[in-house]
């Protein structure tokens, strides 16, 4: 994610490292280098001279002049304004006092409006216990209604539709049906346009007349740069929404949308949906984003699902094999059904420092870990202890047995080597963490 902003500000900082002191001249540079990193992602100019305008106040009025370490006291204050101009503070969605909660989702069409509708369906299910319900009001597309219907049934939600061409009563009613389902959310899929128009901007109007809705979410394509942040500013002006979701943050995205846009719309990116499938879905925090775009990854995340799937015990032996070298592919299996737990692969991957860059040409999945599996049932208990055991005609009988090829068993016996280096990195992990904290 936003690799080419990544290095770049990585670069500028690097000139510092090596200064043992910060002066006029050498911060002037570095600044402007940043600047231009900005601006080459696609960052609204004028939200990127006020970042830059504010970090160079800050290094100037600050100790930091006679600082020990000026390339790493410079990285902070790029973070902690980072960090400001991503807004902060995590924004949690609005609760009704009385249910059913009503969640309005507006956005151009293509954005990934009906897909969100689905992911967070699928949250709010999974992580806070809620029964939502889905009013298709997107009713000129017959498909959108359509693929609202396939996504509900994945995740078991149930979805209010009708065969008529108006939005408001879809969502009137649909609201109507939570009260008397004891439904406590209902979450209301409308219609986008390719462009901004009069009357998509009416209908959603209508809409937020008719139901008053407790949270009205703007979703909008990441990979559109400054034309996200326009089109939030048209949205905003009309329905004044609460609050902004970014999709195809896994896609090829410079950063100018996440990075602009609270700024100029003044409203709090909520989530961020980082691929097709329903599980591809996060909470937005603007600290995490921060400590992923200046190289420091996202360790806090990664913990925290880490935390969901490991308990500490396991850790603690798994560490002690990781150390000894004892890590074979019984553990290896093992993990790999843990991290399938985990959710979204490519996700994971992108969380840990420096293996973001390293693995970025490799397209992981869930499907990925079948030959693996398939390999690593064919062998023997003493194979799968000792891998070193797997000589030519082991591998040829493996082959045969799992339906694979010995390049393929070639293959993975080079990922399980890379994996032993990846999981000691990750037992390093809780060292970068404790370094992160003496920077705050
Ligand atoms: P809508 O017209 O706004 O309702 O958009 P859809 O929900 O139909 O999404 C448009 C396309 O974008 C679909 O092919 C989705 O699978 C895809 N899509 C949605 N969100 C994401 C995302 O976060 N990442 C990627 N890569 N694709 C997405």
């Amino acid at each position: 994610m936003f690799e080419d902003l990544s290095s770049k500000i990585e670069s500028a900082v690097q000139s510092l490292k090596g200064q043992s002191k910060i002066t006029d001249v050498n911060i002037a540079e570095t600044v402007r280098e940043i600047r231009r990193a900005l601006l080459d992602a696609d960052v609204n100019l004028e939200v990127a001279r006020q970042f830059t305008d504010d970090i160079k106040e800050r290094v100037m009025g600050s100790d930091v002049l006679t600082a020990v370490n000026p390339g790493q006291q410079f990285t902070k204050i790029v973070y902690d304004e980072m960090v400001k101009m991503l807004g902060e503070e995590r924004a949690d969605l609005a609760v009704a006092n009385t249910p059913p909660t009503v969640i309005l989702i507006a956005g151009l069409q293509g954005s990934g409006k009906t897909t969100f509708v689905g992911k967070l369906a699928r949250y709010l299910k999974k992580e806070n216990n809620r029964n939502p319900i889905l009013a298709a009001a997107d009713v000129y597309r017959p498909a959108a209604i359509d693929q609202l219907k396939t996504l509900a049934s994945e995740i078991d939600v149930p979805v209010y539709s009708i065969n008529q061409k108006d939005p408001v009563r879809v969502a009137k009613e649909a609201v109507s049906m939570a009260k008397s389902l004891a439904l406590d959310t209902v979450i209301i899929d409308t219609a986008g346009r390719l462009h901004v128009d009069e009357k998509m901007m009416e209908e959603v109007a209508e809409i937020k007349k008719a139901v008053n809705p407790d949270e009205i979410l703007f979703v909008v394509d990441a990979m559109t740069g400054q034309d996200a942040v326009n089109t939030a500013k048209a949205f905003n002006d009309t329905i004044n929404f609460d609050g902004v979701v970014l999709t195809k943050m896994d896609g090829d995205t410079r950063g100018g949308a996440a990075l602009s846009i609270r700024s100029v719309v003044q409203k709090p990116i909520k989530f961020m949906s980082t691929g097709e499938k329903l599980d591809a879905l996060s909470p937005f925090y603007p600290d995490r984003l921060a400590q992923r775009i200046l190289g420091m990854g996202d360790v806090v995340s990664l913990v925290e699902k880490a935390q969901k799937e490991f308990d500490e015990d396991q850790a603690q032996k798994l560490q002690k094999k990781i150390k000894s070298d004892k890590f074979d592919l019984v553990d290896f299996y093992d993990q790999i059904q843990k991290i399938k737990k985990m959710g979204n692969i490519t996700d994971l991957v992108g969380m840990i420092p420096g293996a973001d860059k390293a693995m970025k040409d490799q397209d992981l999945d869930e499907d990925s870990f079948k030959p693996i599996e398939a390999i690593i049932d064919s062998m023997t208990p003493e194979e799968r202890h000792d891998p070193s055991l797997l000589n030519g005609s082991r591998r040829r009988r493996i082959a045969k047995g799992s339906g694979t090829s010995v390049r393929e068993i070639n293959e993975l016996m080079k990922q399980f080597e890379q994996m032993k280096k990846m999981m000691k990195t990750m037992t390093k992990m809780n060292k970068v963490g404790r370094a992160m904290e003496g920077l705050k």
